[in-house]
């Protein structure tokens, strides 16, 4: 059997499916190549998914897609950051904002200066030198152009997963893609090589290709299913395994950035759209039941439930291999992590750029599928250790799930980590990780973990010195965010309603 590509088939249409199938058709293209999308409207899509971080900046510009069409179509929110509210104790709460504290600072992270700074003056509020944290708290928001001295301000945004998986439905079929609804009920494979040959739909249709991605959700049709790659279970670190989710309708204004709140047996999340506000209890089952979860999730909404809430199964963990033969797994075939920092549609995103960048024109080099599982492997890992870090660095312990947070034994990667930060201020990152020292000083500076020292260049400067360059910084970000509208309004007066 030849191993040249031509026939591409991709299995799934839920953000994953049609996020891969717009972007193999914007970059190789429906000329040389055939793509191919199955999904089946009985069996439907997981149904949320809707905060991102800023890497769906550079997705959508891979694309092309106008940002205020895309905002309008999706009906999305600007996001600024998260908000933790009840995570280090209760009644506190921070901002993991998207990004960075002060500035460039001699080479070496701001965090270092800052401690200096909070140690002489007894003023320990990093928020003060961040945009987005005081922007958010005012709830104003702009997207600004580059000026000289003025900070820069991320974004992301908060969106309905089913608009966007419509839009770029929409999107992929104008350039080529061919969509086929059915439900999957074989898979035949080549007896040689083991590859995937063919679908069979259960009217008896079949779908032959080359290549195969499989974006089937949670059950891994073709990479579990068929290829059996195993799954590598995290609960050990992370035991939420469920989630309730509940619509509801649009309440008060439109706050720019996604809210987690701790809650007895996990967290609760509140993403707020234009036309409605997501709700959503993530627990584990071991410490609270489902009806009980339920329950007072219904206590606990932001605004009118629009359906019951909807129970969603899932174990923390990754396949051993994301990329088998000529089946490549992306999105919740590859892998789950619980939502707290929204990252599933980033590594779907992440998956589809090393599909790009090592494409099997030819076949399949075991040496460049070997890269792809390795990489892949890596992006898991290093999402959960920050994941993790929230739950094990606190002081919570009033409930016997933060009890057990409390006395997990963390993976050896983020013990390592934990305690070089703990001695020094340190985040030893490597360069191509998605969270940056700045994430990890924001999450781990709210749960309350502050370094006993300090890098040796922050000592370079007098005191005057440091206060002048501190609060030149802080008076940036005040004229920054002082210039920015109420973030309901700047959606309305730059036409941004959908
Ligand atoms: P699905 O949406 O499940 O799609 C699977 C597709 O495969 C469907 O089209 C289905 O019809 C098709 N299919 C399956 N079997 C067959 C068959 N036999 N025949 C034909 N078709 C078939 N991510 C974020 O980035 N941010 C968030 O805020 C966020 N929140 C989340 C909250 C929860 C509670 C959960 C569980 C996940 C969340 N995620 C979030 C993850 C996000 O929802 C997923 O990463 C994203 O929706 C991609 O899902 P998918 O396309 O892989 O799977």
């Amino acid at each position: 059997m030849s191993e040249a590509i031509r026939d591409i088939v991709v299995v799934g249409g839920g953000t994953a499916g049609w996020m891969t199938a717009a972007a193999l058709a914007q970059t190789v293209g429906t000329r040389r190549y055939s793509i191919t999308l199955v999904e089946s409207e009985q069996i439907g899509t997981v149904g949320v998914g809707e905060a991102t971080i800023p890497m769906i900046l550079l997705f959508n510009k891979v694309l092309g897609l106008d940002e205020d069409v895309f905002i309008r179509e999706t009906n999305a929110t600007f996001k600024l950051g998260i908000e933790f509210v009840d995570w280090r104790r209760l009644g506190h709460s921070y901002f993991h904002p998207f990004g960075l504290y002060g500035a460039d600072m001699d080479g070496v992270g701001f965090q270092h200066f800052w401690l200096r700074w909070a140690r002489e003056s007894g003023d320990w509020r990093h928020d003060a030198f961040n945009a987005e944290t005081l922007a958010a708290a005012d709830g104003r928001f702009m997207r600004t152009p580059p000026a000289p001295n003025l900070p820069k301000i991320n974004y992301a945004f908060q969106f309905d997963a089913a608009l966007y998986a419509a839009f770029l439905r929409r999107y992929a079929e104008a350039r080529g893609v061919v969509r086929v609804e059915g439900k999957i009920a074989g898979v035949e494979r080549d007896g040689e090589s083991g590859h995937v040959s063919r679908l069979v739909l259960d009217d008896g249709r079949t779908i032959g290709g080359d290549f195969f991605a499989d974006c089937s959700g949670f059950r891994g049709l073709l990479i579990e299913e068929t290829m059996g790659a195993g799954y590598d279970d995290w609960s050990r670190w992370l035991p939420c395994n469920r989630a309730a989710a509940v619509p509801c309708a649009r309440a008060g204004e439109l706050t720019p950035y996604t809210r987690a709140t701790a809650r007895e047996a996990g967290w609760q999340w509140r993403i707020p759209l234009q036309h409605r506000t997501g709700n959503g209890y993530v627990f584990c089952d071991a410490f609270i039941g489902e009806d009980e979860a339920v329950r007072l999730l219904g206590q606990r909404l932001d605004g009118a439930a629009l359906a019951d809430a909807k129970i969603l199964k899932f174990t923390a963990g990754r396949r051993r291999k994301s990329w088998i033969g000529n089946v490549l797994a992306i999105g919740l075939s590859s892998g789950f992590l619980e939502p707290l920092e929204s990252t599933s549609i980033h590594l779907i995103q992440a998956a589809i750029a090393k599909l790009l960048t090592l494409f099997p024109k030819t076949g399949f080099d075991p040496f460049v599928v070997d890269k792809f599982n390795r990489e892949m492997a890596l992006e898991y890992e290093q999402v959960r250790d920050f994941i993790i870090a929230h739950y094990k660095v606190g002081e919570r312990d009033d409930t016997p799930f933060w009890r057990w947070c409390r006395d997990m034994v963390p993976p050896d990667s983020l013990a390592q980590r934990l305690e070089v930060f703990r001695a020094r201020g340190e985040v030893l990152i490597d360069q191509k990780e998605l969270f940056k020292e700045t994430n990890w000083f924001a999450i781990l500076a709210g749960q309350g973990l502050l370094p006993d020292d300090y890098h040796a260049v922050a000592d370079k400067i007098s005191s005057e010195e440091l206060g002048l360059r501190l609060g030149r910084i802080r008076a940036a970000i005040n004229e920054r965010v002082a210039g920015m509208p109420p973030h309901d309004l700047y959606l309305e007066k730059a036409g941004l309603l959908g």
